[in-house]
């Protein structure tokens, strides 16, 4: 599993700071511990020369004297005949314990200085001990002195036990402070990735601000608003393209529909017929897809527009039904239509009523071209508080839930099975989203597998002088009903 940067750059920073606050550490304590016992050293030697010289000369006598007055409180001295055997000893530590192993004293015998870490005293302390030979009356003897070095160890532990309680305090808030500073710089990045997912397809005119100043950061948002330039470049071209294809697609088509219509009209052999009525329907079908596609291209560039004026629903709906009754009858499908509208309501809208037709016509066509043979489709006309609308419900295979909120996607089709079947282009519905939408309205779809579906629209009612103006021409075909 990777982990967020911000938790990586605070963990490789806590651990580079470890590494280096450690290494600093034992650094400091080592070097003070080698300079304390250099010094230590230097005090011992210098302080053996003179008693070695008082020695050489006064011998055994005023030994403890001139040595309290050279040595340190806390040093002690002894003198050993060349047997090893102690002649003469000065100190508290050095009351019960021997300065020097045989092998050091040995050593001193045989002309050589040492100095060498030793342990004196009841309480075993660390002393440093300067060890040397003494030529006395033709005798070679042995003359060590020592220091005291446990105050330093004690020192040394002290610091180390310190550093043991200070630096995991200090690791804590140096942690603290590369979260904050982590974050901190990385949330550029986060506004910048939520901004970048915002924008799709349909708002590519947006871009990512840029953060002020010339670092990798604004380096960062110049490059991906200039990709989106690309990209928007391109999208704006492809609509353009599918815009004037299906502009261009429109007038052949309904020249092949008329001419289709007219040949129709007359006498004809009954195969010829039926081809000619599948090549009528599969004309249609294609006009619906051209009209979807240029409506989505100019909803996509932003020109989708409306040439609205009062429009009563119900007749849009069975000016529809008509249109596709040879389709329902050819599948044996009843087709019901009816309205469902407040006492005085004739269930008017502004809107434009090509654009509703489209939009009755998908649905519609939907219902007639998914309901198997047999089946029923019923159109209701309704009007409920500010808003006047229509429901399409059929007896098809319906909608499984997982599909419900996608099917007004555009390209989306319910399965690979069905798209055979039925050679849809899975446009329709998103087209009658952005129509529906474009009027202020919107669209639903409601529907248990199995039990058939219900596409409902919804617009915004016209207003009541407008409704009134219009409930009088309808009086006679309308069927009101209380609700
Ligand atoms: P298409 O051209 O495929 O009909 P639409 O956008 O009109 O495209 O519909 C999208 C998908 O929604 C269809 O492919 C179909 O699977 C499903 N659908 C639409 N209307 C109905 C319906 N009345 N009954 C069952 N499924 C439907």
């Amino acid at each position: 599993m990777r982990l967020p940067i911000r938790v990586q750059l605070t963990v490789w920073y806590l651990a580079v700071l470890t590494a280096i606050i450690a290494m600093l550490g034992a650094f400091i304590v080592v070097r003070f511990r080698a300079d304390m016992r250099a010094g230590i050293d230097r005090d011992a030697r210098h302080t053996w020369r003179p008693l070695a010289r008082q020695y050489a000369a006064g011998g055994l006598q005023d030994f403890a004297s001139y040595s309290g007055t050279v040595l340190p409180r806390d040093g002690a001295d002894q003198v050993f005949d060349s047997g090893g055997r102690l002649l003469a000893s000065w100190g508290e530590a050095a009351t019960h314990s021997v300065i020097v192993t045989p092998e050091v004293r040995a050593e001193a015998i045989a002309g050589r200085m040492r100095v060498v870490t030793v342990a004196l005293g009841a309480e075993r302390e660390q002393y440093r001990a300067f060890v040397g030979p003494i030529d006395r009356l033709g005798e070679r003897q042995v003359l060590a002195v020592a220091e005291p070095f446990q105050p330093v160890e004690d020192s040394v532990e002290r610091v180390l036990t310190l550093l043991l309680f200070t630096v995991p305090v200090a690791l804590t808030a140096a942690a603290a402070g590369g979260w904050w500073l982590a974050r901190k710089a990385l949330r550029p990045v986060e506004r910048m990735r939520s901004k970048a997912e915002h924008i799709g397809i349909d708002r590519l005119g947006e871009r990512i601000a840029v953060p002020r100043g010339s670092d990798e950061l604004s380096h960062l948002a110049t490059t991906l608003n200039a990709m989106l330039n690309r990209l928007e470049q391109g999208v704006t071209e492809k609509q353009r393209l599918v815009a004037d294809a299906s502009h261009e697609l429109r007038t052949p088509l309904a020249v092949m529909r008329a001419e289709l219509d007219v040949s129709l009209l007359g006498d004809m052999a009954p195969t010829a017929r039926t081809v000619l009525e599948s090549v009528r329907e599969e004309v249609d079908r294609m006009s619906r897809t051209v009209n979807n596609l240029l409506t989505l291209a100019q909803a996509d560039e932003g020109q989708l527009q409306l040439l609205t004026a009062p429009l009563v629903l119900r007749d849009r709906v069975r000016a529809a039904i008509r249109a596709l009754a040879p389709a329902a009858a050819a599948k044996g499908l009843e087709v019901e239509e009816f309205a469902v509208l407040p006492a005085g309501e004739p269930g008017v809208v502004e809107a434009d009523a090509q654009r509703v037709d489209q939009l009755l016509a998908n649905l519609v066509g939907n219902a007639v071209a998914y309901t198997p043979p047999g089946g029923t489709v019923s159109v209701v006309t309704w009007q409920r508080g500010e808003e006047a609308g229509l429901t399409v419900c059929d007896t098809g295979p319906g909608i499984p839930p997982d599909a419900l909120d996608r099917v007004f996607d555009r390209f989306f089709r319910v399965d690979g099975a069905r798209r055979r079947a039925s050679g849809g282009s899975g446009l329709g519905l998103a087209i009658c989203r952005e129509i529906a939408v474009a009027h202020g309205g919107r669209v639903w779809v409601e529907s248990d597998p199995g039990g058939g579906s219900a596409f409902s629209v919804a617009l915004p009612v016209a207003a009541p002088t407008v409704r009134a103006g219009l409930l009088k021409a309808h009086d006679d075909e309308v069927t009101l009903r209380e609700i």
